[in-house]
């Protein structure tokens, strides 16, 4: 198994939403834990999440859309693979609106495997690996942050 790098709840938003990201998330009383895929094809479009399933699988889960009330996660959007009322499905909807209130419990962690969150390749440098982007997606991103917030 890859390493695993803690992502700092502050940023977590940043990361899940660069456009590339793989990362686990783990409560750290139950020692559950689940690992999501996020990818944005294009900038402006929604973001499409997948999730591995009980044989380790990536299937998708739902989409991110950007509305003008905020980030709405929506499960299931085509070729869902679990359901609605799925432990996945329901950890995420949690995870997520937890996220937004800037209300995550100290208990729920989260990780990246050492993958820039925008790219998705290999991160060398302890810099890099800390922020969870490599210097090029992070130069690009700040713009991007600046301008959008996302
Ligand atoms: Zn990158």
């Amino acid at each position: 198994m890859d390493a695993l790098y803690i992502i700092k709840h502050n940023k977590i938003r940043k990361f899940i939403l660069a456009g590339n990201s793989y990362f686990t998330v783990m409560n750290v009383i139950t020692d559950n834990k689940l690992t999501f895929h996020v990818i944005r094809p294009k900038e402006k479009s929604p973001w499409f999440i997948w999730a591995t399933n009980k044989k380790g699988k990536y299937c998708f889960l739902g989409t991110i859309f950007q509305r003008d009330s905020g980030l709405e996660y929506r499960f299931g959007w085509k070729k869902g693979r679990f359901t609605k009322d799925s432990i996945i499905n329901k950890s995420f909807e949690y995870l997520w609106r937890k996220m937004l209130s800037n209300s995550l419990p100290a208990n729920i962690v989260f990780y990246h495997e050492g993958k820039c969150g925008r790219c998705s390749k290999r991160l060398t440098d302890p810099k890099s690996i800390t922020r969870g982007f490599g210097p090029h997606c992070f130069s690009i991103l700040t713009k991007r942050w600046k301008a959008t917030q996302v």
